[in-house]
């Protein structure tokens, strides 16, 4: 008896030793991937996944969700995401990127494939989306992430959409190029239900602040908007909210994961 009970103990104890550090998963859910055809600046030309890895095991963080850069068409670049996706299953989690203009007609059919067939579990969006697009992405149980022309965009799709989660990228305006387009998108999301903000490239601190304050940590999502922009540098700047660690981790990865698809991760 007592044999069995020391080792029971031993089990235990040895059990305890490999369960890895009990640190809540950091998911980056803004990151672009792949190439690009026209070459006329960073973002239509390459977007190399070696950085976004090392600065992934650099600075903590477990999963990063990867998308095309700028293409006019994108069924090839989603493509090669889901195929590095496949290639580091344990690092990344893909989405679909398309144009609503450029791709009209199509874009139900090939968004089915791309989530049905080749595993990618979401939506990037620049452009105001059609009911082309979201009645696919209704049907498909996907979020989106919009970067829009203006924030003011989101009224008429989150109220028509509201099964739809639409996190908006950049708290609404990429390097905080129109302040007021934060305080505009601190508003819709408040408005509706199933409107998030993503934290990445906000350059006016002060607004994320805001943000968490007057929303609280439920509806804001860690985005890094790499390689681009350097993940480690877009991660500590969620640091710097000093948030309480239950609430930090919501930020850093509860919130998206809860917003994929079931058993993405
Ligand atoms: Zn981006």
């Amino acid at each position: 008896m007592a044999l069995a009970a020391n080792r029971r103990e031993f089990l235990t104890t040895l059990a305890t030793m490999a369960a890895p550090a009990q640190r809540p998963l950091v998911i980056d859910a803004h990151c672009h991937a792949g190439l690009g055809q026209a070459m006329s600046a960073p973002w239509t030309t390459r977007a190399d996944i070696q950085v976004t890895l090392r600065n992934m095991a650099e600075a903590g963080i477990d999963r990063t969700i990867i998308f095309p850069i700028n293409n006019t068409e994108y069924e090839k670049p989603n493509r090669e995401i889901a195929e590095i996706c496949a290639r580091y299953p344990d690092k990344f989690i893909g989405f679909a990127k398309h144009d609503p203009q450029t791709e009209a007609g199509r874009i139900a059919a090939m968004l089915g494939r791309e989530v049905k067939e080749m595993g990618l579990k979401g939506l990037k969006l620049h452009r105001l989306p059609t009911r082309e697009v979201l009645d696919a992405v209704a049907e498909l149980g996907i979020p989106v992430l919009y970067h829009p022309e203006k924030v003011g965009n989101l009224h008429m799709i989150a109220s028509e959409y509201p099964q739809v989660p639409f996190i908006v990228a950049h708290l609404g305006s990429f390097a905080s190029q129109n302040w007021m387009e934060h305080l505009e998108a601190i508003s819709i999301a408040r408005r509706y239900p199933n409107v998030y903000l993503e934290t990445s490239g906000v350059v006016y601190f002060k607004y994320l602040e805001l943000a968490v304050k007057e929303l609280g940590p439920g509806k804001i999502i860690f985005g890094s908007d790499g390689p681009e922009l350097d993940s480690r540098v877009e991660l500590y700047k969620i640091k710097l909210l000093k948030l309480p660690p239950a609430d930090e981790a919501m930020v850093l990865g509860g919130n998206i994961r809860r917003l994929l698809p079931k058993n993405t991760i």
